[in-house]
């Protein structure tokens, strides 16, 4: 079994939902998801294993993604950059045309810090790309890439491929 970890930084779910339509072609990788997270959390995660693989979905925009990353880093021994958010900043990226301060007071309002219970992290001056935070084994393009796309990758990256494993790289150029 490969061992695996699935995060979604500042990412809308795409890369994501683009994997689960390989259905039960999933089955071919026996992967075994050992953790995963969403974009948002409460400040609360499980403690994240040692794993083969971790795949992380969207672009870093907030203290936390930065601390998880990191940790992600720490314990994988293949650290992928899971669609053109995660490799470039991508759509995700576009908040880097407005001020934190402008996006704040647009979404939050006056609620800046906290909406209900939930904790807000502390948002980044800039959406990043992964590999401005750490080390990046392997990029996949496509925003969201297609099932077959990550089907091709998931075989490549698993058979020991490094770098770009489908086409994205112009985009980010
Ligand atoms: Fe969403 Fe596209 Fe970014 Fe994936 S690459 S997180 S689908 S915007």
């Amino acid at each position: 079994m490969i061992d695996v970890a699935f995060y979604i930084a500042h990412g809308c779910s795409g890369c994501t939902m683009s994997m689960l339509d390989l259905g039960e072609r999933m089955n071919d990788f026996r992967m075994r998801v050992a953790w995963a997270a969403p974009t948002l959390g409460d400040g609360k995660y499980d403690r994240i294993p040692e794993v083969d693989y971790a795949f992380i979905e969207g672009g870093i925009g907030l203290s936390e993604h930065v601390e998880i990353v990191r940790e992600l880093r720490e314990k994988s021994e293949t650290l992928v950059a899971f669609g053109i958010c995660a490799s470039c900043g991508g759509i995700m990226g576009l908040a880097n045309l407005h001020s934190k301060e402008e996006i704040l007071e647009d979404v939050f309002g006056s609620a800046k810090s906290s909406v209900g219970d939930l904790r807000i992290p502390e948002m980044l001056e800039f959406v990043k790309p992964l590999d401005s935070v750490v080390e990046v084994d392997c990029y996949i393009g496509g925003c969201p890439p297609t099932p077959e796309q990550i089907y091709n990758a998931f075989k490549a990256i698993f058979e020991g491929e490094r770098g770009w494993i489908t086409s994205g790289k112009s985009v980010c150029e």
